[in-house]
């Protein structure tokens, strides 16, 4: 995923990982592990379609044909392969497991292991992909095949779908690629994803189970000066450069108004005792009152937490001027958008306008984002969730959470599959470095989360 949810403080950790038994099915999972992030799939050196197919060879031996599995590439990018398949049910409902296989580029120099081998240490598995997202990738193969072999009968069918381009704009989207040209491979009533899983405290206990529902849109936006211009060596009161800046600076005092929406607001419910002190406090009082003008100045100080409350726009990029010794003609500035779900560009650009409170000042609208619902938190895809956490962790809290950046559940939900990110695999704040150096995950989360996901899975299938 492509940017991280939690945010409150949690200074150290005790990384009590237990000794695991590989049972002989523990161990064809790991197997099936090992080899995913084995495979290079970044977008330098590697190839999604590899990936892909050494998945596909797995469902292939348990007796999936090629009318249930298979490895689509869209033309022209050979690199960028999706794996789908489907365990077909009774009722013409369906459930899809989500995951992506392309991983960010790691090179071998920059780190203390090999990224593209296995490791094993200390209670953790190292290397790229660990955590981001073949953990999720390989427990939905290994699931495939197991349930294939016991010739599991699902009343709900069951699509998968391992997709390249999630974490790099220089390759095809898989999901964005099946939806518009595989969609039956991937229609669903609803998605499991990436995107959250559950915090490990101070004490090495779990703290916190999330589950991610909606995220905002990024939208970009642009606001333009323009000026006849003229000779440098006459400057004149009217300039573009000046008029933007002052633009800018108002800008830079603005906030839009705190809006929650039912995940939010059961965010802030339920960190509250969690966070404690004056900010646990503050979650409590917004959470009552969206409009407590006291707990909005407390949350605001912490950018997450901003975040997860209003829509944000912030400059990211300026282009100004057209030669050192003239007046400049044009001056403008990009804005990056987060929009919270359920408005409009167009509303966020009339804001923006009043903000600016400069008619002179052009805003625009840059490839508009559609926006969508975030997904609703029903008694059916909660029940499950609350029964399997119930059992494998007692007494933690379960906390919504909504993605401040996105993830490829953006294109679900905007095709009206409601996508919900819960991988059941707990860590410490920041432990994983996804994307970074020395990518980890704890060896007892890998495990867990794959009796999560099953569970969850199973139960989701008979309903
Ligand atoms: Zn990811």
């Amino acid at each position: 995923m492509r940017a991280l949810i939690l945010a409150f403080a949690i200074t150290a950790f005790s990384a009590a990982a237990q000794a695991q038994e590989l049972t002989p099915e523990r161990a064809a999972f790991r197997a099936i592990y090992e080899e995913l992030v084995e495979i290079d799939s970044s977008p330098t050196t590697g190839s999604c379609t590899r990936a892909a197919e050494a998945m596909l060879a797995h469902l292939r031996g348990a007796g999936f044909t090629e009318a249930d599995a298979r490895v689509i590439v869209p033309d022209g990018r050979p690199d960028d392969g999706n794996l789908v398949a489907v365990l077909r049910g009774s009722s013409r409902r369906a459930v899809l497991l989500l995951a992506h296989i392309d991983v960010v580029d790691a090179r071998r120099e920059d780190w203390e292991r090999d990224p593209f081998t296995l490791v094993e240490e200390g209670g953790f598995f190292f290397g790229r992909g660990t955590a981001d997202d073949k953990a999720m990738a390989a427990v939905f193969v290994d699931m495939f095949v197991r349930m294939r072999r016991e010739n599991f009968r699902p009343r709900r069918t069951l699509r998968m779908a391992l997709t390249c381009g999630e974490e790099t704009s220089n390759r095809v989207n898989g999901v964005d690629h099946l939806l518009q040209n595989h969609r039956d491979w991937i229609q669903a009533d609803f998605a499991i994803n990436e995107g959250a899983g559950g915090v490990i405290g101070p004490d090495g206990r779990p703290l916190v189970f999330n589950v991610q529902a909606g995220e905002k849109i990024h939208q970009v936006m642009t606001l333009t000066v323009t000026n006849p211009g003229g000779h440098s060596s006459r400057p004149v009161p009217e300039n573009a450069i000046y008029r933007l800046s002052r633009g800018l600076d108002r800008l830079s005092a603005h906030n839009f108004p705190v809006e929650l929406n039912p995940v939010t607001r059961a965010f802030f419910e339920r960190m509250a005792p969690i966070v404690g002190g004056e900010m646990g406090a503050a979650m409590t009082a917004i959470a009552a009152n969206p409009r407590d003008a006291g707990a909005t100045v407390v949350l605001t100080r912490d950018p997450s937490y901003n975040a997860m409350m209003r829509t944000t726009c912030v400059a990211t990029q300026l282009d100004a001027g057209h030669a050192p010794n003239a007046l400049p003609q044009r001056a403008t500035a990009t804005l990056s958008c987060r929009v919270l779900q359920g408005h409009t560009p167009e509303e966020v650009q009339a804001d923006l306008q009043r903000a600016l409170a400069d008619p002179e000042i052009t805003v625009e609208i840059v490839r508009r984002r559609e926006g969508s619902r975030p997904p609703q938190l029903t008694r059916a895809i909660m029940g499950p969730v609350e029964q399997a956490v119930a059992r494998m962790w007692p007494g933690t809290p379960i906390v919504p959470v909504m993605t401040v950046g996105a993830t490829d559940g953006r294109f679900l939900n905007n095709a009206g599959i409601p996508t919900y990110g819960m991988s059941g695999m707990f860590a410490a704040p920041g432990e994983s470095n996804a994307h970074g150096l020395n990518e980890k995950l704890r060896v007892q989360s890998l495990y867990e989360g794959r009796d999560f996901l099953e569970a969850i899975v199973r139960a989701y299938a008979q309903r």
